[in-house]
């Protein structure tokens, strides 16, 4: 059931506020949007989402449908319950900022993710630390290259309506950025224009899909 449904207007951020047991769907609307994804305990801002201790739990370079996100903590906070999408996602990236922008020659300000962070929890009168994890790049196509060393950064390949489903493991507030990148070509179709993209807040617990414990080497 579907209790709310937000747009994120192309290149700006937008964010939510989840309840245990509650999810939040990522729509790719138009099919050709990255978005980047934060998520903090909601009483305790200094807890929160960790890409480097989720590879760890779940041993995956990207999550897979039934993947837990951890925090800083290593506590479970978001559940990866569906993906319609190729399930290309991201997370070794840092998130576009204001600095990115400059080496890559822009000479005015560029709208960018780790501000785009902000302004969506802003919004819910929450201000994060200032100082964030990296963020899950949701629709992102990092490929890793066969000789297992070199990253290729390539267009995404969703389709116009594909979502993500991600389920809240603990109270948190999830911020998201239609990423603005319109510089290196992430964005898909071609013409690397940022667009559009929405949230739906849904109260499907998703059942079929319990949190698995942390990944722990077979001999223990
Ligand atoms: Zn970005």
């Amino acid at each position: 059931m579907t209790t709310s449904s937000t747009i994120i207007p192309a290149g700006h951020g937008k964010a939510v506020r989840l309840r245990a047991g509650q999810s939040v769907q990522v729509i790719n609307t138009y099919g050709t949007q990255v978005v980047d994804c934060w998520a903090w305990n909601a009483y305790d801002l200094d807890e929160c989402m960790c890409m480097e201790a989720t590879r760890v739990y779940n041993q995956h370079l990207n999550p897979v449908v039934g993947d837990s996100f951890v925090t800083s903590e290593r506590h479970p906070i978001l559940t990866l319950v569906e993906d319609t999408s190729p399930g290309v996602h991201d997370t070794f990236m840092a998130a576009c900022d204001r600095r990115r922008y400059e080496l890559l020659g822009c000479t005015h300000y560029h709208r960018n993710c780790a501000d785009n962070l902000f302004e969506g929890m802003l919004e819910l009168g929450v201000t994060p630390p200032r100082r964030n994890l990296a963020s899950f790049n949701i629709f992102m196509n990092i490929r890793v290259q066969p000789d297992n060393i070199h990253l290729q950064t390539l267009p995404t390949v969703t389709r116009p309506g594909d979502s993500i489903t991600l389920r809240a493991e603990m109270d948190c507030f999830v911020a998201f950025s239609a990423c603005p990148q319109d510089i290196v070509s992430i964005q898909g179709a071609g013409d690397n224009t940022p667009k559009d993209a929405e949230l739906r807040v849904l109260d499907t617990p998703f059942p079929d899909i319990p949190v698995r414990g942390p990944w722990v080497p077979a001999h223990l």
